[in-house]
């Protein structure tokens, strides 16, 4: 009996999720020995013209990782859509629009003069860009597109399941593979982790107070942090209280809070508004009838970044999406 076609695809990410992939170590063998990989090409040599070459539906599953910011990426994505039975976002680029996403706080000219121009880096006088298409002796060499706004893969093209994660774990990803293979889906549209937010997995959970009361919010980089209490106790702004579980609690582990690369759990559209909404419900400040406005300002303004810290791997599926450029 032939095996279960699979595809992998990169678009736009920091190249993580394809690591994760291969962080499967021996699991990978399970994988190779149960499906056969038709396209994935930061490790094997198939062409576009292959993927074309297939029938309609003819992949079982393609896993998709990355944000959708290039022409290149919107045709391939509409073209592994066309091509498969069922499509996986897999990581935070894909399922939220992740890290890349924060680019939609400036486009494409405003990403262009930062690479190319004012980068400390870079000299360039003439102020040369890449073009689309550039005329040379050989013939023409073309670009793709690079688009103003940074979308999530369902934004694009109709997704199946989503595996969350900034990459995700190996654990999550062969019950995913376990899943699939052995036909026991969740409902179509499942984000395929926990139920439960991070801080109801997570053992620091118990030093978290109902309420707390602060005068500022902490950095973690410039705080001694103490391994065994809630980050939130100690001031410092931990986003696992509005964070879908099931990562096994990675930063946490590392004495990190969480960024939130999970998404939110079900049910919450906008995870960066739930958070904020999140960490303002649990905080009070200290005396808070007698403080000034100018002293409430002087407190938020220390959460550095808040735009930034909030939407880090979800500001392409906020009900923002991207900041209002200038005409
Ligand atoms: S806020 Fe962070 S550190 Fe505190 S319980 Fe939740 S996940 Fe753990
Ligand atoms: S702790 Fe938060 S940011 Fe870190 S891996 Fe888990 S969900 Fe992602």
């Amino acid at each position: 009996m032939s095996k279960p076609k699979v595809a992998f695809y990169w678009c736009a990410s920091c190249g993580g999720c394809e690591e994760a992939v291969v962080d499967l170590a021996e699991d990978i063998l399970k994988v190779v020995d149960a499906v056969d990989i038709v396209f994935w090409p930061v490790a094997l040599d198939f062409k576009r013209k292959d993927v074309e070459a297939m029938g309609d539906g003819e992949i079982a599953v393609s896993f998709i990782n990355g944000a959708v910011r290039t022409e290149e990426q919107e045709e391939m994505v509409e073209l592994l859509r066309k091509k498969s039975g069922m499509v996986v976002a897999f990581g935070s680029c894909a399922h939220l629009g992740g890290i890349p996403g924060l680019a939609n706080f400036s486009d494409r000219a405003g990403i262009f003069e930062r690479a190319y121009i004012t980068s400390e880096s870079t000299s360039n006088p003439n102020r040369v860009f890449p073009k689309t298409r550039t005329e040379v002796p050989e013939g023409t060499l073309t670009l793709p597109e690079f688009w103003d706004t940074v979308r999530a893969l369902d934004q694009v093209i109709d997704v199946d399941y989503y595996l969350p994660g900034c990459a995700p774990p190996a654990n999550l990803i062969m019950d995913a593979v376990n899943a699939i293979l052995s036909g026991a889906l969740p409902p179509k549209g499942t984000v395929l982790a926990s139920k439960k937010s991070l801080c109801d997995e997570c053992e620091r959970n118990d030093s978290k107070p109902e309420k707390l009361e602060l005068t500022e919010f902490k950095r973690v980089s410039l705080t001694e942090v103490d391994p065994e209490k809630c980050f939130l106790a100690q001031g410092i702004i931990c986003m696992g209280v509005a964070t879908r579980g099931g990562c096994g609690e990675r930063c946490i582990n590392a004495n990190m809070p969480c960024r939130g690369c999970f998404g939110p759990v079900d049910g919450v559209t906008d995870f960066g508004l739930n958070a904020m909404s999140s960490i303002a419900s649990i905080f009070s400040l200290h005396n808070e009838k007698d403080i000034s406005e100018e002293e409430m300002k002087n407190t938020m303004d220390k959460i550095p970044d808040p735009a930034g810290l909030f939407y880090m791997y979800s500001l392409p599926t906020s009900i923002l999406r991207r900041k209002k450029m200038e005409e």
